[in-house]
């Protein structure tokens, strides 16, 4: 419970790092708004894969992704696709990113990761410890597979990354495979097992109860869009919220891929950019792996969750507010038959969401470059539920003006203006 007359802080966006801010700030002593423009984690924390990996220390921009990256592109059923119309809007991103994937640069990004995601389970542990939101999260392990041999592993960047960082990993060849996941067809020929990685059961479940012990905790949630702020010389005085402003002392943006405008208002021009994802959940599949398996060959995701068995991947670029292509999500179909012979799918949903991405891989978390009480926290891209309850912990750090327990110079907002 916080105290009466608490320092007050406001969040706007409830989704996974939104939320696990609120907790931390609320353990910090501070009196909590949250403030989200929909239902509480209904954004990209909705329907994602509900993979927790301490291990995520491997970024996706690493050499030799742009030598595949084209054929991926031409590949209508390809796990990478700009739309035609957002292709010169994108492409400043896209040689962000491509610089971004030298060895240097995926080095520097790899230590990071490590930074944000080794202590995710823990973190959990201890915002959910006591609530019915623990049995929501499981030390489950997860599995990668390929169709080619030697290649569920990566390249010796990769696995030299998860030496240097202690991920523990497990090469499997095909029969150590069946034995592990043998819904699977027999048509991967390398796995690798990483014990030490986690999984959410639901991740759309697990923010709604993170947020149950907020409000418990006399979090105040409002529903509305944030559209801008007051001023007063350095300093937010108000979020204005659907035209009615609501005061503020500080403020924690974690907006996810909606944040680009509110930093931008807040003095900080990103270049985030919204990266649609799919997924497929089915209800009945008749067959459900152990764990999360990865499909490396195809970049995506397989998970079971409470509600089924969801398939969960593609990058998409088409700018914020672009309609889905649900073509996208009868590819995941036809992964589903071609990885789980025997599946059935008479009783599939389907889902799109946005991925905060920044082009280097890396999310910014900070103060606000002209505004002394406002911070960012947001662009965890591909790793968002893991990175989630750390990104909060450090963010209630800067807003209480605590050392931050983890360096966080990698993530400063100025790092494009350089
Ligand atoms: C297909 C797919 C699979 C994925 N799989 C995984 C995985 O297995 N493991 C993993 O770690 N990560 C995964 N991710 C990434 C992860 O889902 C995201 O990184 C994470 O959910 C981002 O969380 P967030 O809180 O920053 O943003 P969001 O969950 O998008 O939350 C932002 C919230 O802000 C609200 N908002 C936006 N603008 C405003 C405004 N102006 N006013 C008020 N509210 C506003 C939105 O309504 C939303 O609720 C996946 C993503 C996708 C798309």
């Amino acid at each position: 419970m916080v105290a009466l007359n608490a320092p007050t802080a406001t969040v706007v966006g409830a989704g996974i790092v939104g939320v696990c801010s609120a907790l931390w700030l609320q353990r910090a002593g501070f009196a909590v708004t949250l403030i989200d423009s929909g239902g509480i984690g209904e954004g990209a924390s909705f329907g994602n894969a509900g993979n927790i990996s301490p291990g995520a220390v491997v970024p996706y921009l690493i050499p030799g992704i742009w030598k595949e990256a084209p054929g991926w592109l031409l590949d209508p059923e390809g796990p990478l696709a700009v739309r035609p119309g957002y292709f010169l809007k994108a492409l400043p991103w896209l040689m962000a990113a491509v610089r971004s994937a030298s060895e240097e640069a995926a080095v520097r990004t790899s230590h990071a990761m490590h930074a944000l995601h080794s202590g995710t389970l823990e973190a959990y542990g201890e915002l959910t410890l006591g609530t019915a939101a623990a049995d929501l999260i499981e030390l489950s392990g997860q599995l990668y597979v390929s169709e080619k041999p030697d290649s569920a592993q990566g390249s010796a960047l990769t696995q030299r990354m998860r030496t240097e960082f202690g991920v523990d990993a497990v090469a499997l060849d095909w029969m150590e495979i069946r034995e592990l996941e043998p819904c699977l067809a027999p048509i991967f020929k390398s796995g690798l097992l990483l014990p030490k990685n986690g999984r959410t059961k639901n991740p759309h479940h697990l923010v709604t109860a993170l947020a149950d012990i907020a409000q418990r905790n006399g979090a105040r949630v409002l529903r509305g869009k944030v559209e801008g702020f007051q001023f007063e010389g350095a300093a937010v005085k108000a979020v204005i919220v659907d035209g009615q402003a609501q005061a503020a002392q500080r403020v924690v943006i974690a907006a996810g891929a909606a944040s680009r405008d509110l930093a931008a208002q807040l003095g900080s021009r990103l270049p985030l950019e919204a990266e649609r994802g799919y997924h497929i959940t089915i209800a009945d599949p008749g067959v459900m792996p152990r764990m999360p398996v990865t499909n490396t060959d195809a970049k995506f995701a397989c998970a079971p969750m409470n509600v089924g068995l969801r398939l969960a991947g593609t990058a998409e670029f088409g700018g914020l507010n672009a309609e889905p292509n649900w073509q996208r999500t009868e590819v995941l179909k036809r992964q589903a038959q071609r990885m789980f012979p025997g599946v059935r799918l008479d009783s599939v949903s389907t889902w799109s969401g946005n991925r905060p991405s920044l082009p280097d891989g890396l999310p910014v978390l900070g103060r606000s470059r002209l505004f002394d009480n406002a911070w960012f926290a947001f662009g965890n891209s591909h790793f968002g539920m893991s990175a989630g309850p750390v990104m909060g912990k450090l963010a209630a750090e800067l807003v209480a003006g605590q050392p931050s327990s983890v360096d966080i110079t990698p993530f400063r907002a100025t790092r494009f203006q350089e």
